[in-house]
């Protein structure tokens, strides 16, 4: 079986990791080497069986702790070459495997493919890993807006991190002077809650099991009012998975992820 862990998610740092079969893929590595190995051991995840790093794009929130992280764990890092770019310096002695939309890249049992989003990075991608038993987890965020390369990627998923960013009226009374509001809901920003419903329920299906909210703004969302937003939506679109919505500060318990038969077994029963 597949397993999803949300250590953390937010402006403040975001890293996801999906295990199966005793190997372990990183998402993104948004904290310190140090606080993701707290936030494991809180959640029962064994970093010793990390195989790779998959990185989203440069941002702090995405990658500060990749380069120590990989050093010690002795791991590849898998991304874009535009990321790779911005960051290997800091990386030195740590294996590059290019990441793309034509460039799947694989990691012990994982196979991961990727697209471009848009976003104010050098070569920022929304994810796909392929765990061995057949589920298929989608990692989306930092999306300025849902571009088709995005809902192609994510269609026909067992499971989504999809990014819910602000609630837009939280956003319109927060006290950010236009220009930055505009900045956060334009094409080179962040997904709104109701961006993300319309999304979910655009790429919904049968073997959908899972979906985790993510990448929240302090200051213009909450998880409750995230949830408000997406979950009727969803479930009208016919979902009768698990909402998760991803914190900031502390990880979920982790998120058992059913490969499609399964999927439909645990409905159909
Ligand atoms: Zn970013
Ligand atoms: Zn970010």
């Amino acid at each position: 079986m597949t397993t999803l862990y949300a250590l953390g998610s937010g402006s403040r740092g975001n890293c996801f990791a999906v295990s199966c079969h005793g190997a372990t893929l990183l998402i993104d590595a948004g904290f310190s080497a140090k606080e993701i190995q707290r936030r494991a051991a809180v959640a029962g995840l064994m970093l010793d069986e990390v195989v790779g790093i998959a990185l989203t794009h440069e941002h702090g929130d995405h990658a500060c702790g990749a380069a120590r992280l990989a050093r010690l764990l002795d791991v590849p890092v898998l991304t874009a070459p535009g990321t790779w770019e911005r960051l290997c310096a800091a990386m030195e002695g740590a294996e590059h495997r290019s990441l793309g939309f034509a460039t799947p890249a694989v990691a012990g049992p994982f196979r991961v493919r990727a697209c471009r989003t848009s976003h104010d990075a050098a070569e920022p991608l929304a994810l796909v890993v392929e765990a061995p038993d057949g589920a298929s987890i989608g990692v989306a965020y930092d999306l300025g807006r849902p571009t088709a390369a995005v809902r192609y990627l994510l269609r026909g998923l067992t499971a989504v991190v999809l990014e819910a960013n602000h609630d837009d009226v939280m956003l319109r009374t927060s006290g950010y002077p236009p220009s930055v509001q505009q900045r956060i809901a334009g094409a080179g920003g962040h997904l709104s809650n109701r961006a993300a419903a319309e999304l979910l329920a655009e790429i919904h299906h049968d073997g959908l099991g899972v979906v985790v909210l993510a990448h929240l703004s302090q200051r213009c969302n909450g998880a409750g009012e995230a949830r408000a937003t997406v979950e009727p939506v969803l479930r009208r679109a016919g979902f009768r998975g698990a909402l998760h919505v991803a914190l900031q500060d502390a990880p979920l318990s982790p998120m058992p992820v059913f490969a499609p038969e399964r999927a439909q077994m645990a409905l159909d029963f």
